[in-house]
């Protein structure tokens, strides 16, 4: 997903009320943590497949259908929780031939078995539904919108607002489905795209067709999308890679220039994690009526067929305008978010913050080195400071928009740290094999890169992810004595991280802790700097 392109009025005051005071967290609500916590009827079963089979009525903006459900247990249990938004209506769930009860608790449906469900077996249930969804959230999480023709255009992006608010499912991020089915029946002149490999289309015979894909890789429920309209397809091929585009008959000759970028795109990102993460689904992208998302195999696009992000240069700093902003941060979330998954929203800086770095390696490895430190420097003007980039847990409470930004620069700053490119590209690259397909948390992440580099980074992660201050860099001088006495200021007790300070040409690596340290220096205050473009902290020379 993209940050919001403004801050909101709310935002703006509660910047200023953070300045001036830390108020407490607003206490989460029951919905939030029925939603956002990993309780015991969710606890109790690993998800393995979904079939959603619906049909869509754009006219009446009406969904019916039915998802069907196959999990394995893990403990012994009579009860499991599902999610689907108090909006829709629960027509029946069935395992077998019987009905089973449910009890709904705002956006939770707990379903009773009236027999144990044993740990280890494996079992199938089928949720029937219907109902008119609503629209919320930035980007309305479903919408039933026009294309300026006036043909249906009804689309989906619900990262934030929840999967369920449009069909039913276990929604959180922690557990995934291995593979998943997705039907899609809609009226004969229109085009379905959804995630996953195209299956065919079947005839309904009463003026509806039904679109069926295939997603043999795990997803997570916000990145199942439909994208229903008067669309326009064109494919290509990578290699082996099916590439496969979608956008409306007025906008085809634009749109098939601009998404020529894909390629290059695919290959900077496979030259630096491996194969794209979904071979077998194929890549998909699709025009759409907001700015932008990340679904799995069939991201979405609606930054008006121009570079930069909505004809703007995004990071003032010149760079943005050779590139569209859109193809490349979406795209990159197949590797981060889509593949490696975050397990709770707060921890979401693993899709973000590693994706706003995907952009600065794509600069990189189309344009080199500087130019990629003058995009990723270019976000600084966009950092706040002013929350923790990692929210509460359980209360699917979504990060501060340092995520991305403050994200991106705190792995520029983590290169510098390891200080050797060769080693830091098996780094990342391994550190994305290795977590591929999988929800992590930062203590995963940690835990990695301090094991492959034999380093102790704990300190230097939790000052970046877990407090609002940047590390600063305290230097003092004693001219006289030609010498010059540095720490670190940080909020974390063991913070220690090294540095390279002196002059452009003739770099020379501190290795400060929060404990003043001296060293000799022939540079006067006004000439002594610090690598500023490779470690995202504050300097105060005393
Ligand atoms: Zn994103």
């Amino acid at each position: 997903m993209i940050f919001s392109q403004l801050p909101t009025v709310a935002a703006l005051i509660a910047a200023v009320t953070a300045l001036s005071a830390q108020p407490p967290a607003a206490t989460p609500t029951r919905a939030d943590i029925l939603r956002g916590a990993y309780g015991p009827y969710r606890a109790n079963n690993d998800l393995l497949f979904y079939h959603l089979d619906v049909r869509v009525d754009p006219e009446k903006k009406f969904l019916s259908g039915k998802v069907t459900i196959r999990f394995k247990m893990l403990q012994d249990a009579t009860r499991i929780q599902l999610d689907l938004h108090a909006a829709l209506h629960v027509d029946k769930i069935v395992l077998g031939d019987t009905t089973l009860k449910y009890e709904r608790d705002s956006g939770a449906v707990f379903v009773d078995f009236p027999e144990t469900l044993r740990a280890g077996r494996t079992y199938s249930i089928e949720f029937y539904y219907s109902g008119n969804p609503v629209e919320t959230g930035r980007f309305g999480a479903i919408t039933f919108k026009k294309d300026p023709a006036g043909h249906p255009w009804i689309n989906t992006a619900c990262e934030g607002t929840g999967a369920s608010v449009w069909w039913p499912n276990k929604d959180q991020w922690r557990d995934e489905v291995e593979s998943m089915e997705i039907s899609v029946s809609i009226p004969h002149d229109l085009v379905d795209v959804s995630n996953g490999k195209f299956m065919g289309k079947t005839d309904l015979g009463d003026g509806y067709t039904r679109w069926d894909w295939l997603v043999q890789y795990p997803i997570n429920n916000y990145d199942v999308s439909l994208n229903i309209g008067n669309y326009q397809h064109w494919a290509d091929r990578l290699g082996d890679l099916p590439l496969d585009f979608y956008a409306l008959p007025e906008n085809l000759e634009k749109a098939k220039k601009q998404f020529a970028q894909a390629k290059g795109m695919l290959e900077a990102y496979q030259h630096y994690f491996g194969e794209y993460p979904f071979q077998k689904d194929g890549y998909k992208l699709i025009e759409a009526p907001y700015s932008g998302m990340e679904h799995q195999s069939a991201v979405t696009y609606g930054n008006h067929f121009a570079n930069g992000y909505l004809e703007r240069d995004w990071t003032g700093v010149g760079i943005s305008p050779r590139f569209d902003f859109i193809i490349i941060h979406e795209s990159g979330h197949e590797w981060f978010g889509n593949s490696i998954t975050a397990a709770d929203v707060s921890d979401m800086w693993i899709h973000e913050g590693f994706t706003t770095y995907l952009e600065c390696l794509y600069v990189e490895y189309m344009w080199g080195r500087d130019d990629g430190l003058k995009y990723t420097n270019g976000y600084k003007s966009r950092v706040r400071n002013l929350q923790p980039i990692i929210t509460p847990r359980g209360i699917n409470k979504e990060p501060p928009q340092d995520q991305y930004f403050k994200g991106a620069l705190f792995l520029n700053t983590l290169r510098s740290v390891v200080n050797d490119d060769a080693r830091w590209w098996t780094l990342l690259h391994d550190f994305y094999q290795h977590f591929k397909y999988q929800n992590i948390m930062t203590e995963d992440v940690v835990r990695y890169f301090n094991q492959q580099t034999g380093m102790n980074l704990t300190p230097v992660f939790d000052q970046y992810l877990r407090h609002p201050a940047l590390p600063a860099l305290e230097l003092k001088w004693d001219e006289a004595a030609g010498t010059v006495a540095y720490r670190w200021k940080a909020d974390e007790p063991g913070f220690q991280m090294p540095i390279r300070v002196g002059t452009k040409d003739h770099w020379q690596i501190l290795q400060p802790t929060v404990e003043w340290q001296t060293m000799k220096t022939p540079l006067k205050k006004v000439e002594f700097e610090v690598a500023t473009d490779l470690y995202f902290v504050t300097v105060s020379k005393l």
